[in-house]
């Protein structure tokens, strides 16, 4: 069994590099983000909750983040493991996390801030089946139409300049901190985030010591992050 962590700043890569590495190893791909998109669409009460704390791109509470992930690890659907991503994003979540499980590794993408603009500004998300785009990589082939289920694409609440900025300084802020407590913990290996996503993934798997990547894979229902 496979336990791991992903960290990187918003746009560096995390959602399609986890459905890369979980699609192939058969973990469990946790996107603790995903799952408050999904509660937001679905207008449930825990999405009216965490709505406009999402849209502004600070962080929720972390009583409702850790209960998310609690309830999602016990779920235990994760015969062979499990990668998650966005999760933990401060210092309390860390100590809650390494309290309750034990990882593997921790992949921290690395990205500069000046590439982060430019991909979150060229992200793009079906409204329909939830399918990630970056404009800059790789249009659809109708422009803002998915090429999977044909519905509108449209650009992710919390992907303006206003929320990006809040979300860089929360990661900075915060997030940075979880990853020198994991590296405390020689848990981490840092990748070079700019890179085509299949060079990126071989590098992570090359220093976690991973079979090589067999197949380029990409599903529906990532959180958008990276290229395509
Ligand atoms: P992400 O898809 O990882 O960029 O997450 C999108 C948004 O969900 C974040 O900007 C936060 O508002 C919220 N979120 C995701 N994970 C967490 C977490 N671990 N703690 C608090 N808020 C989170």
């Amino acid at each position: 069994m496979r336990k791991y962590v992903i960290m990187g700043v918003q746009g560096s890569g995390k959602g399609t590099q986890s459905e890369m590495l979980a699609a192939d190893l058969d973990l469990v791909h946790i996107s603790v983000g995903d799952i408050f998109r999904w509660n937001v669409t679905n207008h449930t009460k825990m999405g009216a909750q965490v709505q406009r704390v999402m849209a502004a791109g600070e962080l929720v509470g972390d009583d409702l983040a850790e209960s998310v992930v609690q309830r999602r690890l016990a779920e235990h659907d994760w015969n062979y493991g499990f990668i998650i991503d966005g999760f933990p994003r401060n210092a309390r979540q860390a100590e809650f996390f390494l309290e309750s499980y034990d990882i593997d590794g921790v992949i921290h993408l690395d990205m500069p801030d000046s590439e982060v603009r430019r991909r979150v500004f060229g992200r793009r998300l079906c409204a329909k089946c939830g399918m990630d785009y970056n404009l800059l990589a790789d249009s659809p082939a109708v422009p803002g139409q998915c090429d999977s289920c044909g519905g509108e694409l449209v650009a992710r609440e919390d992907d303006t300049a206003g929320a990006l900025a809040v979300r860089l300084r929360e990661y900075h802020g915060k997030t940075n901190p979880v990853l020198d407590l994991f590296r405390r913990k020689e848990y981490v290996i840092t990748v070079d985030a700019r890179p085509a996503k299949e060079v990126v993934q071989q590098e992570i798997r090359s220093r976690l010591g991973l079979p090589p990547l067999r197949a380029a894979t990409r599903s529906p229902g990532q959180d958008g992050e990276g290229t395509r």
